[in-house]
């Protein structure tokens, strides 16, 4: 046996992946593709790559040495379950099988039991980077035994991306950990995404403001503590003209946003966690609206305000804006590093917060010069309860909180949506609040419910007979 290292599925990510695998020193890959076709087509294209063909799963099992490992890049679902069932009937005890596929980190801690079984080693590795970071360095999330990782660790490092001079990897935690995390950024990912585009039209209605000077603006931010790969390509796509019709491209491209799930699966999850990401889900929910053509044609006859923002100073708005992007983002990314803390009690992982804004400094879509602070907050205090709280970022609300709240209120009063900025900021407040309204609707629970409350005077639960004479009475918790 000559190869080190499989990967299994050679579409855009497997290609990408063995490619750079195989660039490094001391890897040699070999490659497997269901249509052997894309395997001769991978090998004839890259022949500087040195890849081992495996024709079959027999033949990619023969060519490695033991402990054997297989990056599985199929699509996600069925086929990785096939794959995985396929590479077990060939693999021994001891070997590593590694989905890097967009799995749900349920479907990863159930692979997990059943290969474990057998003795191989199942990891589930959250990739982010799209193509380019699968050939040019990934940041990786991988999952799975420590013991597993002692033999992965080495060959990751050599590929994941570097940020500051460290490869952005690290084992996050046993069976579906890697992938949970992979999960948690994209939806921050898309929280992200949906600030910026607020942001954008905010700017762009409020001021009138042409794409292109807004690119300009972007890129302004991208030179201070906004800067991130998504500030970044946004300046790009805003200042794209398009060829057809001369018009900016950002105008012609039609305004319905797409999604593959992972977004979807965060909230769903945190949902169950009892943790509120309202920042991700409103980005879910403003893609969802705005892939819902008929609602929108009804809806573009409903009343809206009777006169358009009024800006006086067009720079003080514009900085009004990034203060208030910058405080949306910090509240994002805080129910994000939530999610995460609240998903390691629930499923029993040691998750280094910490190490993970770290691994995310380079290679993946939310790539930033802010997550350094992360890493900071959370090394200084392990057990930060809520990443908004850290001192670092207090004072970012401090600075930003007055520009944050005018934003959103001329946008209320304006009649431009921002879901996310408002959600944002109601989150914050419901943080801050010494006493919420929680109180009302228990006392609403306990009307038509008999739900019972406790009292902030008194041990032990409570229920008010509503429909006798309304005295109260110690209860047995119910609910
Ligand atoms: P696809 O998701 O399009 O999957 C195509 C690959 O899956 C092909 O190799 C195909 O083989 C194989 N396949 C499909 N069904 C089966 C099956 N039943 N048995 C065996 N093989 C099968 O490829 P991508 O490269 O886009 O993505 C691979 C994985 O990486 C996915 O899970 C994706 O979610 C994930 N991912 C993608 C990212 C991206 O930016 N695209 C980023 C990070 C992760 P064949 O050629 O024979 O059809």
């Amino acid at each position: 046996p000559t190869a080190n290292i499989a990967v299994v599925g050679l579409a855009v990510m497997g290609s990408n992946l063995a490619r750079n695998l195989a660039s490094r020193e001391g890897n040699t890959v070999a490659v497997y593709n269901r249509t052997t076709a894309k395997t001769d087509a991978l090998l004839e294209a890259h022949p500087e790559a040195g890849f081992v063909k495996a024709a079959t799963m027999q033949e990619l099992a023969d060519s490695l040495q033991t402990p054997r490992t297989a990056i599985v890049m199929v699509k996600a679902g069925r086929p990785t379950d096939a794959v995985i069932d396929e590479l077990v009937s060939v693999f021994e005890p001891g070997d590593i099988i590694v989905d890097g596929g967009n799995a749900l980190f349920t479907d990863t801690i159930r692979r997990e039991q059943a290969v474990r079984e057998t003795g191989i080693h199942f990891v589930g590795c959250g990739i982010s980077g799209g193509e380019e970071g699968a050939l040019n360095g990934p940041s990786l999330m991988p999952g799975g035994t420590p013991e597993s990782y002692e033999t992965l660790g080495p060959i990751l490092r050599g590929i994941a991306a570097i940020a500051e001079g460290e490869p952005c990897v690290t084992h996050i935690g046993t069976d579906g950990a890697g992938h949970f995390v992979k999960m948690i950024h994209n939806g921050i990912e898309y929280a992200d995404m949906q600030l910026i585009a607020e942001a954008y039209d905010l700017i762009r209605h409020a001021t009138g403001k042409s794409p292109a000077e807004i690119a300009d603006i972007f890129t302004e931010w991208n030179a201070g503590e906004l800067e991130s790969y998504l500030i970044e390509i946004t300046a790009e796509v805003l200042r794209q003209v398009d060829a057809t019709t001369g018009e900016p491209l950002v105008d012609v491209i039609l305004d319905a946003a797409g999604a593959k799930g992972t977004g979807a699966w965060t909230v769903q999850t945190a949902l169950d966690l009892g943790v509120p990401v309202s920042g991700i889900a409103e980005a879910v929910f403003a893609r969802s609206l705005s892939s819902k053509p008929q609602q929108r044609a009804a809806g573009a006859a409903l009343p809206g305000p009777s006169t358009p923002w009024s800006v006086q100073d067009p720079d003080a708005f514009v900085e009004d804006v990034r203060l208030a992007l910058y405080a949306s983002k910090v509240i994002a990314y805080s129910q994000g590093f939530d999610a995460i803390v609240q998903g390691a009690i629930d499923h029993d992982w040691q998750i280094d917060k910490g190490e993970v804004a770290r691994i995310w400094r380079g290679g993946c879509i939310i790539r930033a010069r802010f997550l350094n602070r992360i890493t900071e907050a959370y090394a200084a205090d392990q057990g930060l309860v809520a990443l908004v709280t850290a001192p670092f970022f207090s004072d970012v609300m401090a600075t930003a909180q007055d520009s944050w709240r005018r934003i959103v209120a001329g946008a209320a009063q304006s009649g431009i949506p921002v879901p996310a900025f408002a959600s944002s900021l109601a989150y914050y407040d419901g943080l801050r609040a010494p006493r919420l309204p929680a109180s009302l609707i228990q006392g609403q629970r306990d009307f038509f419910g008999a739900h019972t409350y406790r009292r902030i005077d008194a041990e032990g639960t409570f229920h008010t007979l509503w429909s006798g004479d309304r005295s109260e009475i110690a209860a047995e918790d119910t609910h």
